[in-house]
C-alpha cells in the first residue's frame, strides 16, 4: 500500500485572482477556440463545450440547438444510422461526435453510421473505466480502420493512462472518474480524483504530445466550466449543467408544493407548480433497464435518478454559461478563451460564496 500525500483539488477548493485587465467589456472576449488535431490532422473551430452523452442531454434536438452557438454535443450511444439519417440538413455535424460502448455490435453501429453520415468526423469512445487494457485496443482498432477521423476516448484521470490512449490512437483524451452530478461510483467503489488536479495533470501530458483533453464531468455552475478551461481544459463537457431542458426531450412533470403561506381567500395552504424532469446517470438502474432491459447481475449501479428542474429552452442557458465565462475572461485579463490558463491564478479557498439566502 502506498499514500500520495500531495493535496488534490477540485473546483470548489479555488477560486480565480482577480487581475488588472485592458478590456473594456465582456463583449471584446472570443471565446471561439482553433484546434488541429494530433492523428486526425482534422482542424475543429468552435466554443469548446460539449452536451454530454447522456439521455435528455446528447441528443439531436440538442445538437441542433448547440450548434448554432457552434458549441459541440455528443449525441448518445443508442442513436442507429436512420436516427441521425432522419435529421440530416437540420444537424451540422462538425460540431458533433457519435458516441459508442467496447463491444464488437457497438463497432458494426459505428461502421453503420459512417456509412449513412459521411459528414460525421467525430468518434467519441466512451467507457466508465477507461483502464483496462480491451479498452486500448479498441481505441487502436478505431484508429486503424478511421484513420482520418478524429477520436475522442475515456475516461481516465491521470497522465501515464492520458498518454497511453494518445499513443494507441486518440486525438482527444476525456477526463473525469467520479465528479459527475448523478455518478455514484466514489460511493460505489471509493475510486475518484478531484477533477481540478485530473484537469492540470492529465492537460500537461496531452500538451505534450500535441493532443488534447476534455474535462467531463463536476460543473455545477458557469464558474467551474471557466475553472476547468483556466486548468488547461480544451474542451468541457456537461450533464447536469444541460439537463433539463425542451431540448433533452424528457417528459415534463408538474406537482403542486406547499410553500408555506397561508391563502386567506381559500381558507388553504398556497401552493406553488413546480415543473420537473428525470434526469439519470447512464450506469444507473434506470438507464440499463432503459437501453439493456435489466441490471446484470454482475454489476452494480454506479447512478443516480433525480428529478431536475425543468429549465425550457436551452439557448438561454447556455448564454447565461457563455456570458459567465466571458465575464471571468474580463477579471483575470483573458482576451481570448485561448489566453484564459495562461491568465489565471488560482487562489485555495476555505468558503466559495456567501449562501446565507440559499436553501440549505
Ligand atoms: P455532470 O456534468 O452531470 O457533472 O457530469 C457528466 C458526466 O458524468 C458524463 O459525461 C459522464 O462522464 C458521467 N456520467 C454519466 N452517467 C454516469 C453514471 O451513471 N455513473 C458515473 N459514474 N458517471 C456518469
Amino acid at each position: 500500500m502506498r499514500i500520495e500525500a500531495d493535496l488534490k483539488l477540485d473546483f470548489a477548493d479555488v477560486l480565480f485572482r482577480p487581475k488588472r485587465s485592458t478590456l473594456k467589456s465582456r463583449r471584446d472576449v472570443h471565446l471561439t477556440r482553433t484546434y488541429h488535431f494530433k492523428h486526425s490532422k482534422k482542424t475543429y473551430e468552435g466554443i469548446p463545450i460539449m452536451a454530454a452523452n447522456m439521455d435528455g442531454v446528447g441528443t439531436l434536438e440538442m445538437a441542433e440547438a448547440l450548434s448554432e452557438h457552434s458549441v459541440f454535443t455528443c449525441l448518445v450511444k443508442s442513436y442507429k444510422a436512420a436516427d441521425i439519417a432522419a435529421y440530416e440538413g437540420k444537424i451540422d455535424a462538425r460540431h458533433m461526435a457519435i458516441s459508442t460502448g467496447t463491444h464488437d455490435r457497438d463497432f458494426a453501429n459505428i461502421e453503420e453510421i459512417l456509412t449513412a453520415n459521411p459528414t460525421f468526423q467525430t468518434i467519441c469512445i466512451d467507457v466508465a473505466n477507461g483502464y483496462s487494457e480491451h479498452f486500448g485496443d479498441f481505441v487502436a482498432r478505431v484508429r486503424t480502420r478511421y484513420p482520418s477521423h478524429t477520436i475522442i476516448a475515456g475516461n481516465v484521470v491521470t497522465a501515464d493512462m492520458t498518454q497511453e490512449l494518445i499513443l494507441r490512437g486518440a486525438d482527444i483524451v476525456k477526463v473525469g472518474i467520479g465528479p459527475g452530478s448523478v455518478c455514484t461510483t466514489r460511493l460505489q467503489t471509493g475510486v475518484g480524483y478531484p477533477q481540478l488536479s485530473a484537469i492540470i495533470e492529465c492537460a500537461d501530458a496531452a500538451h505534450g504530445l500535441g493532443a488534447h483533453i476534455i474535462s467531463d464531468g463536476g460543473c455545477t455552475c458557469p464558474g467551474d466550466v471557466a475553472k476547468a478551461f483556466g486548468a488547461g481544459a480544451d474542451f468541457v463537457m456537461l450533464g447536469g449543467m444541460f439537463a433539463g431542458h425542451d431540448q433533452g426531450g424528457g417528459t415534463v412533470k408538474s406537482s403542486h408544493v406547499f410553500d408555506g403561506r397561508w391563502d386567506a381567500g381559500a381558507n388553504a395552504w398556497s401552493t406553488t407548480e413546480k415543473k420537473t424532469v428525470e434526469f439519470y446517470g447512464m450506469s444507473s438502474d434506470t438507464a440499463m433497464e432503459k437501453h439493456f432491459g435489466e441490471v446484470a447481475e454482475y454489476r452494480s449501479s454506479e447512478g443516480r435518478t433525480v428529478e431536475v428542474d425543468y429549465r425550457g429552452d436551452v439557448h438561454a442557458t447556455m448564454k447565461d454559461i457563455l456570458g459567465g465565462i466571458r465575464s471571468t475572461c474580463t477579471y483575470v485579463g483573458a482576451p481570448t478563451l485561448k489566453d484564459l490558463s495562461k491568465c489565471t491564478t488560482f487562489i485555495r479557498t476555505a468558503r466559495q460564496y456567501n449562501d446565507v439566502f440559499v436553501n440549505r
